[in-house]
């Protein structure tokens, strides 16, 4: 994805940050054309032996010794930056775009940085506890570093914010509900919208005629259902534990698991929130969550990790059924993330014997390697199944441009 260099001009470019809890992930990208001028890594921060990677004009630098927090970790970057020949405070840098996971019943759209929206955000860590502390760390680090830039909010959450009543509330106490802003809303937003609208891109459509399933299968997943590049349904809830099964988290459970466990176990809340979000999933099941590695040891004959990729297709193939029903008609099936773009079994696997349905992947098509957007079905499948990369960085610069553009 990294074309880092190609002018090396930061003028006008966006630095998109995504900021987790002890790393962070940086690109500075050209909204307009796409263009990568740098891209970089710091990884555990918090710790003695903290590592920062960055990449510019083809070369990479790095960084390995002791990182404190997150504000170290951004003047690290800085650093390398200014090694590679960009000093960004002076380069004409137009704006930073943060990824911010939780943006709660208030943020429907991006927004420029603030006192005001930094509280807001903060107020809604009790909804997204592992992810908008962690984003507002490096919200304020960058905002400390370059006070000149200004910085943009784009909500992982808005896409869905006005996702269909039906679709978006739970069948819980509604008093309760509405104390406590329990409600679905969606995750993995940037991310479904710029590949719906890529993949009506690519098939030269008006992204308000198509009805599409997009799948988002990361090491975190979701679905979505888009019609008229509006999402009428999606997996993930109040949280993005919901849904499919996914790397380490379990997707949809019985709720009554957890009052079960707190039960008859000795484990507590947290306990169980942890199992939940990092020991469930793919790993959870068979210990590994790469799945790379799974399908290696499916190939070996290992019945865990057979077992773990059948509840995996099983579940995604659920939510493929549930979509095809609520839209009705399907002019497109997407595939998307790391494992949606480079696991053609599990595109195979997932629309397999869905023919009188008008859905038949092409199987020479699917198995072809490539990072451009690509159909794989068959030239007379009803349904086009597309492989449509994702660019999250890029779908933020733009959005943060267009912030800068109208304040
Ligand atoms: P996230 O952004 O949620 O961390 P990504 O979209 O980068 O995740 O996807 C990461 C996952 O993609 C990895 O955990 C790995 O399982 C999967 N993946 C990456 N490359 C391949 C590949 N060549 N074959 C199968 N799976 C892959």
């Amino acid at each position: 994805m990294t074309d880092a260099g190609l002018t090396g001009d930061a003028t006008g470019a966006v630095l998109v940050l995504n900021s987790g809890s002890s790393s962070l992930k940086y690109q500075l990208v050209h909204p307009d054309s796409g263009e990568v001028v740098a891209s970089g890594l710091v990884e555990r921060i918090g710790s003695e032996t903290a590592a920062a990677e960055h990449e510019q004009n083809g070369d990479t630098r790095r960084f390995d010794g002791p990182i404190a927090d997150h504000h170290e970790a951004l003047a690290k970057a800085l650093d390398l930056f200014a090694e590679a020949g960009t000093d960004l405070a002076s380069s004409g840098l137009q704006a930073v775009g943060h990824r911010v996971v939780h943006g709660g019943q208030e943020f429907s759209e991006p927004v420029l940085v603030s006192d005001e929206v930094i509280e807001t955000i903060d107020a809604l860590s009790g909804l997204a506890p592992l992810h908008n502390p962690v984003n507002l760390m490096g919200i304020t680090a960058i905002r400390a570093l370059l006070p000149d830039v200004p910085g943009v909010c784009v909500f992982d959450t808005a896409f869905f914010h006005h996702l269909p009543a039906a679709a978006a509330t739970y069948a819980i106490d509604r008093d309760v509900a509405a104390e406590h802003h329990i409600r679905r809303y969606g995750f993995h937003g940037t991310s479904h919208e710029y590949v719906s609208g890529a993949a009506a891109e690519f098939l030269g459509a008006d992204p308000t005629d198509l009805q599409q399933i997009i799948l988002h299968l990361g090491n975190g997943a979701s679905a979505s259902a888009v019609r008229g590049g509006r999402p009428i349904d999606t997996s993930m809830g109040l949280t993005p534990l919901e849904g499919l099964v996914m790397g380490t988290r379990s997707g949809d459970i019985d709720p009554a698991i957890v009052m079960y466990l707190r039960r008859v176990s000795d484990m507590d809340i947290d306990d169980i929130d942890h199992m939940l979000n990092s020991g469930s999933g793919l790993k959870g099941l068979c210990g590994e969550n790469d799945f790379r590695t799974i399908t290696s040891m499916v190939a070996d004959g290992d019945e865990a990790a057979q077992l773990a990729y059948d509840v995996y297709i099983h579940r995604l193939r659920r939510y493929i059924g549930a979509y095809m029903v609520d839209l009705g008609r399907v002019d497109a099936i997407v595939f998307t993330a790391g494992v949606g773009e480079n696991a053609p079994t599990v595109r195979r696997d997932a629309l397999a014997g869905l023919e009188r349905y008008g859905i038949a992947v092409d199987d020479e098509a699917n198995v072809v390697r490539s990072r451009a957007a690509r159909r794989i079905s068959t030239a007379d499948s009803e349904v086009a199944v597309l492989v449509v990369p994702t660019n999250e960085e890029l779908a933020i610069a733009r959005k943060a441009a267009a912030v800068v553009a109208g304040a």
